[in-house]
């Protein structure tokens, strides 16, 4: 399997697909991001293969068409970065409890619109969307935008936070909603060591 390394750079923290879409741009909690792994159409099917959205032959599959149509692939990757966008606005607003403007929710509609068109209904213990006979170059985005339209619809909007130290959006699913960090390991960590040695300072000097 091809591997473009940088895409594994972000860690999978999100709880939820479109989450962790929009968790491919990393930095500060408030500000511009200051670093993306979504830097062209390889690394877009390959952080679809990394996160689960596509299997590895169906990324196989869709490297293979992108070299056939290049112009396709720039296209479905110029539209991933709107995509993106445009969930992040929704997803940050419902994490500050506020709501997302209309012409936003109008577009996420359009958006799911067309993945639900790509779409099949698969029997598993339930039905399930599946898009397994979608041969589109916008295939990597359709599980994720429809990820989107089911965290907002079913899933608990209060649960919907950002890191208290990155960018990083996540659905809480601990027990007591007392989710702070993208990661105990990353932000949590460093918090901890902040508050350790701003209390040293404090003895030192008290
Ligand atoms: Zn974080």
């Amino acid at each position: 399997m091809e591997t473009l390394a940088g895409v594994t750079r972000m860690r999978l923290v999100g709880g939820n697909l479109a989450l962790d879409f929009i968790n491919t741009r990393a930095g500060p909690p408030v500000g511009p991001p200051d670093d993306d792994v979504l830097t062209g159409y390889p690394e877009l099917v390959a952080w679809g293969a990394y996160a689960g959205a596509l299997s590895e032959p169906e990324a196989e599959a869709l490297r293979r068409l992108s070299l056939d149509d290049p112009g396709g692939a720039h296209a479905a990757f110029t539209r991933s970065l709107r995509i993106r966008d445009d969930l992040d606005e929704v997803f940050r607003t419902v994490a500050a409890g506020q709501s997302p403007s209309t012409s936003v929710l109008a577009r996420l509609r359009d958006d799911e619109a067309d993945a639900l068109g790509h779409a099949r209904l698969d029997r598993g213990s339930t039905f399930r969307w599946t898009w397994q006979d979608d041969q589109t170059l916008a295939r990597p985005l359709r599980p994720v935008v429809h990820a989107a339209v089911q965290l907002l619809t079913t899933g608990a909007l209060d649960r919907i936070k950002g890191c208290g130290g990155c960018r990083f959006l996540f659905n809480d699913e601990s027990k007591n909603r007392s989710r702070r960090w993208c990661s105990m390991d990353d932000c949590g960590t460093s918090e901890k060591i902040r508050r350790y040695v701003a209390a040293r300072r404090t003895r030192a000097t008290g």
